[in-house]
């Protein structure tokens, strides 16, 4: 991660002292750390003073860069992350970040158990089966593991039947090296402006709970006690986290809202977000084509007139989805403009009619604000017929990732 004073703006090749700042000379990402911090503390007033807020950082954060998101929304206030696998979680710790982390998926082989109490990660555990395997791997243990049980109340990915609940908690509870430190479910349909499935879910989640008030697990009288230093229950994403209260229980798990996107359009008053990450790429040749030239690959675009056309070194190598061709705008100089003809691995074309003294070396802005303009990653994934999640995730590690703010 560079910082933006050593972005190399307009310099030579042969003037840059390593790679990464060459890679900056062509296209990059730009963080907006500030955006970060002031997205978690949006996040934070909507939350009790009780309810903890626990970063998704999972895939490098949603491309935004896994550790330094990770230490920015801990610095702005939140206290737990989340990930995806045990190796996430291991690039965390290994740049000394020492918070509370979650694997929210599942594991289930014995080097992949050792490296989690090695590296001190938290894991989901999903069935029974895969707590004994915990169980037996990890042993006679000076110190319980703690583990995160997952119910299946509607969505049909990881966890344990709702119904199940029960007997789940107990074998856990009868394994000496293991500590149940929390409970929760993931929703399916949270952004739904219908909440019919999302409450069918929460009735489940509910029962569940009530019934495992009812057992003595000792993990049951305690689970509402105030003080605890873990959380107990869990069960919203950034959806649920927007709509309602109720649904936040001792934690809420944010990924897309800490990066300044709406779930949904129906969401935007709950909340004033900022995207957190920009697209930025240069100019590297303009040039005027004559009426009835085609243009790249395929002339899948023919000039219906004389036309300046600049060329871009950005492509779909660098995470641009190549079906945005011919249906995409930048912004230069705070204004749209059209992409044309079929995006290519490492470049693409604009019509630059409209700004013909465009010249080489200038900033274009693929996906963020310039002025009073902006392209956002739901724009684009309109247009796919795709959701803002996959088009974040989607920017590829060729692009350095340049912190601002
Ligand atoms: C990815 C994930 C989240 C975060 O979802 P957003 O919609 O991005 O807020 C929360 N919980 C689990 C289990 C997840 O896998």
């Amino acid at each position: 991660m560079l910082e933006a004073a050593e972005t190399p703006v307009g310099a030579a090749p042969w003037e840059c002292p390593n790679i990464l700042q060459m890679q900056c000379d062509r296209a990059w990402v730009e963080i907006d750390l500030k955006a970060l911090a002031d997205n978690v503390q949006q996040i934070k007033r909507l939350l009790s003073p009780q309810t903890a807020l626990m970063a998704v950082v999972k895939a490098d954060a949603y491309g935004h860069g896994a550790c330094i998101v990770a230490k920015t929304v801990l610095g702005a206030g939140a206290s737990w992350l989340g990930v995806a696998t045990v190796p996430e979680g291991i690039e965390l710790r290994e740049a000394g970040i020492e918070a509370p982390v979650l694997i929210l998926g599942a594991v289930n082989t014995p080097n992949q158990i050792r490296a989690i109490a090695h590296w001190k990660l938290q894991p989901t555990l999903c069935t029974p089966q895969q707590a004994l395997i915990f169980a037996e791997t990890l042993g006679k243990q000076e110190q319980k593991l703690p583990v995160h049980l997952k119910l299946d109340t509607g969505m049909s990915r990881l966890g344990t039947p709702w119904q199940n609940a029960a007997e789940f908690v107990q074998l856990v509870h009868s394994l000496p090296n293991l500590q149940i430190a929390s409970i929760y479910s993931h929703l399916a349909t949270a952004d739904d402006p219908d909440p019919s499935c999302m409450r069918q879910q929460q009735e489940r989640f509910q029962e569940a709970i009530r019934f495992l008030l009812s057992l003595d697990t000792g993990y049951s009288t305690s689970v509402y006690a105030k003080g605890m230093n873990s959380p107990r229950l869990h069960f919203a994403n950034s959806a649920a986290t927007l709509t309602d209260p109720a649904l936040h229980y001792d934690m809420v798990r944010v990924g897309l809202a800490l990066y300044g996107l709406y779930p949904a359009a129906h969401l935007k008053p709950a909340i004033d977000l900022k995207p957190a990450l920009q697209v930025k790429a240069r100019v590297t040749q303009v040039k005027t084509i004559a009426a009835g030239s085609g243009v790249s690959y395929g002339y899948k675009f023919i000039a219906s007139q004389d036309m300046r056309l600049a060329v871009v070194g950005i492509g779909y190598a660098d995470g641009i989805p190549r079906n945005l061709s011919n249906k995409m705008k930048v912004l230069i100089r705070g204004q749209m403009v059209p992409q044309v003809g079929a995006i290519t691995m490492d470049q693409l074309m604009l019509d630059v009619s409209g700004i013909p003294d465009v010249q080489t070396g200038e900033v274009v802005t693929v996906l963020g604000q310039d002025g009073d303009m902006e392209i956002r990653a739901d724009d684009w994934a309109a247009a796919l017929g795709t959701i803002s999640w996959e088009i974040l995730c989607g920017f590829k590690h060729r692009l350095p990732r340049v912190a601002i703010g």
